[in-house]
Formats: structure tokens, C-alpha cells, sequence
């Protein structure tokens, strides 16, 4: 049977109880915040409920999202009873995932070793927890070994589709080494990809791994896997992945990066599933500041509040809480104010 996408009916389906206020308006107790009084509205003319106790807001797949405790693939499964794309897409591409995460692995106990104290050194020299480097999945590649590690489970071609090997006059050769690393996660835990920092200040500092058949940087937002579950209010949205690592080793979950590019419509709009209010926090250089006009725009044309955090005489916010401390930048976002381009 055909699945109801009407708003009131799904509540009504989820057992809330409405009381009419006037036509196409309802009020209920809000399901999420389980306070006794009616302190959500919902509207069937716009799609949208809102609470005005706990200020949870949204359409369908919000709701489905909120009271199944999912993301917006699995609300979506929820609300119409079939699989978002996303799935035959991962079903179709599945040996690309699978050999992400085998390098994952790979890289992961590579910095555990020997080999890798190198690696483990530059982490800790960055104030790096271990809590932080396990919930990252922080890696380490040394001068060779990933492919010989991969070979016998996944054939050439489709190592060097994936991003992992190059191949030069019959030879193949790691694409990241002697570089830590950092798996590239998508919201459902999936591993994209990878970026690779050199240890000292040789160039390119960064790389990260390019268009793949399961990678498009422009598409994804590096730590939605871990902000769309934080408590805290908002996003704050960032320049890089070492950023969202600082902020989250100072004790900051809700950050998200793009990964190597300006920030796109399709990563705001991505964003969007999961808040509507962005705190802007890039670096503080004239770079910076253009990246954070584009966010601005961006932002501003889908509906998205838009606070900016000072970092004072600090360059990014990483350096900002190893100079200021936690605390401090707590005081920074409550300080914010609202942006205007
Ligand atoms: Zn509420």
C-alpha cells in the first residue's frame, strides 16, 4: 500500500494527538520534548510543524528523522516505505566502500605500529586524544605497503578507480604515503575517500583522494556522520577536516567542512536535513573571508540562519582552543552575531 506523505496524517499515525485551531492548523503536545502542553503547532498547508517549547521544526523527513532517531535516508525509508536511492546506489558500488574501509584499516594499524610512530607523533604533537584519533579513524601511510595489502582481495583497475593506487609504466604505487591520514566519511558512516597530510611543511601539504565512482567532493560534508548527532544548537561550519578534528578534540561535535572546495548549494542543502542555524568559523586571512561570503550566500538563499565566530588573533579555530582554551570558545559562539555579508 501506498504510504501517506501528508504531515497531519503521519501524526496521526504516530499517535499524536491534534486539536484543530483553525483550517489546515493543529496543535499537539510536541512529541519530542514530551512536555504536557500543546506547545507544537503543525500545518497542513505548509507541511511544517514547529514547537515552541524546544523549538524542533521541520517537514516529513524531519519528523521521521527526529522521533526515529535516523538521517534523512533512513526517514526517508520510514515515511515512504522504500529505499532512498542511496541504497541501490551503495549496493551497486558496494566493493568500492568495502575496499575504503579495508584501507581504513590498513592505514589505522599502521599508526599503531612501528612504522607509524611518526605518524603518532604529528597527532599528539596537534594536543590529539586518543579518544579522538579512534573516533576518527586517523591513519598513517607509510612509504609503500597499501597495495601489496590490498592485492589479493581487489584487482588493479578497480583499486586505482577508487583512488587508492597509481600506475605508472607497468609499476603501481600507493596514492598516499608517508603522510597521516584522514578517512573521508559520509553521514552514513561510509567511507568515500581519504586525506593525506605530509608531516613537515614540504608541498602539497594536503591531498585527498579525487573523483571516484562513489566520491564527488562537492557532494558531501566531512563529519555529518558525527555532528547530525550532537546536542549542541547548530552547525558551525569550517574550512577543512583538521578543523572539525580540532573542534571535536576541544570538545565541539557539531562542526562540518567541505572537503577541499568552496562550499557548494548541494552541501548546503545537505546540511539543511539536519539544522537550519550555521555558525561560520573560517580562517582568518583574506581567504577566509571570501570562503565565508560564498557560505553566506549560500546559506542565506535556502533559509539558514547565519551567526560568525570571532577568532579573535587566532587563525583558525583549531589554534584558537590550543590558545584560548574550550571555554573561551564556547564564550565566542555564544558571543556570535549575526552575519550579513
Ligand atoms: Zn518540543
Amino acid at each position: 500500500m501506498q504510504k501517506s506523505l501528508e504531515l497531519v496524517r503521519n501524526f496521526i499515525s504516530n499517535g499524536i494527538l491534534l486539536t484543530k485551531v483553525s483550517d489546515g492548523l493543529y496543535r499537539c503536545n510536541c512529541p519530542f520534548c514530551k512536555e504536557e502542553i500543546t506547545s507544537m503547532i503543525v500545518s497542513s498547508s505548509l507541511q511544517e510543524y514547529k514547537c515552541f517549547s524546544c523549538g524542533k521544526n521541520g517537514n516529513i523527513t524531519n519528523f521521521y528523522m527526529e522521533l526515529n532517531h535516523t538521517d534523512f535516508f533512513g526517514a526517508v525509508k520510514i515515511a515512504t516505505g522504500k529505499d532512498a536511492d542511496s541504497s541501490q546506489f551503495y549496493k551497486e558500488n558496494e566493493v568500492y566502500y568495502r575496499m575504503n574501509t579495508d584501507a581504513a584499516k590498513y592505514f589505522y594499524k599502521t599508526l599503531h605500529s612501528i612504522s607509524g610512530q611518526k605518524g603518532l607523533e604529528y597527532w599528539r604533537s596537534r594536543g590529539l586524544k586518543e579518544e579522538t584519533m579512534i573516533k576518527y579513524g586517523l591513519g598513517y601511510a607509510g612509504a609503500f605497503g597499501l597495495y601489496d595489502n590490498l592485492k589479493k582481495d581487489y584487482n588493479i583497475k578497480s583499486l586505482s578507480k577508487n583512488g587508492l593506487i597509481r600506475s605508472k609504466s607497468g609499476k603501481h604505487y600507493d596514492f598516499f604515503y608517508n603522510r597521516v591520514i584522514v578517512p573521508i566519511i559520509d553521514e552514513n558512516n561510509n567511507i568515500l575517500g581519504f586525506g593525506g597530510r605530509v608531516l613537515d611543511d614540504s608541498k602539497p601539504k594536503y591531498i585527498n583522494t579525487g573523483a571516484t565512482p562513489i566520491f564527488d567532493k562537492r557532494m558531501h560534508l566531512f563529519n555529518l556522520n558525527i555532528a547530525k548527532n550532537t546536542h549542541r544548537d547548530g552547525f558551525i561550519l569550517c574550512e577543512g577536516y583538521m578543523d572539525c578534528i580540532g573542534l571535536y578534540n576541544g570538545g565541539f561535535d557539531n562542526s562540518v567542512a567541505s572537503l577541499g572546495t568552496a562550499l557548494t548549494e548541494e552541501q548546503v542543502h545537505l546540511l539543511k536535513h539536519y539544522t537550519n542555524h550555521v555558525y561560520l568559523c573560517y580562517d582568518n586571512d583574506e581567504a577566509g573571508k571570501n570562503a565565508m561570503d560564498n557560505a553566506y550566500n549560500l546559506c542565506h538563499k535556502q533559509g539558514i540562519y547565519i551567526k560568525c565566530i570571532d577568532l579573535l588573533e587566532a587563525k583558525d579555530p583549531d589554534e584558537f582552543i590550543q590558545k584560548y582554551g574550550s571555554d573561551a570558545f564556547e564564550k565566542q559562539i555564544i558571543k556570535s552575531s549575526y552575519y550579513n555579508g
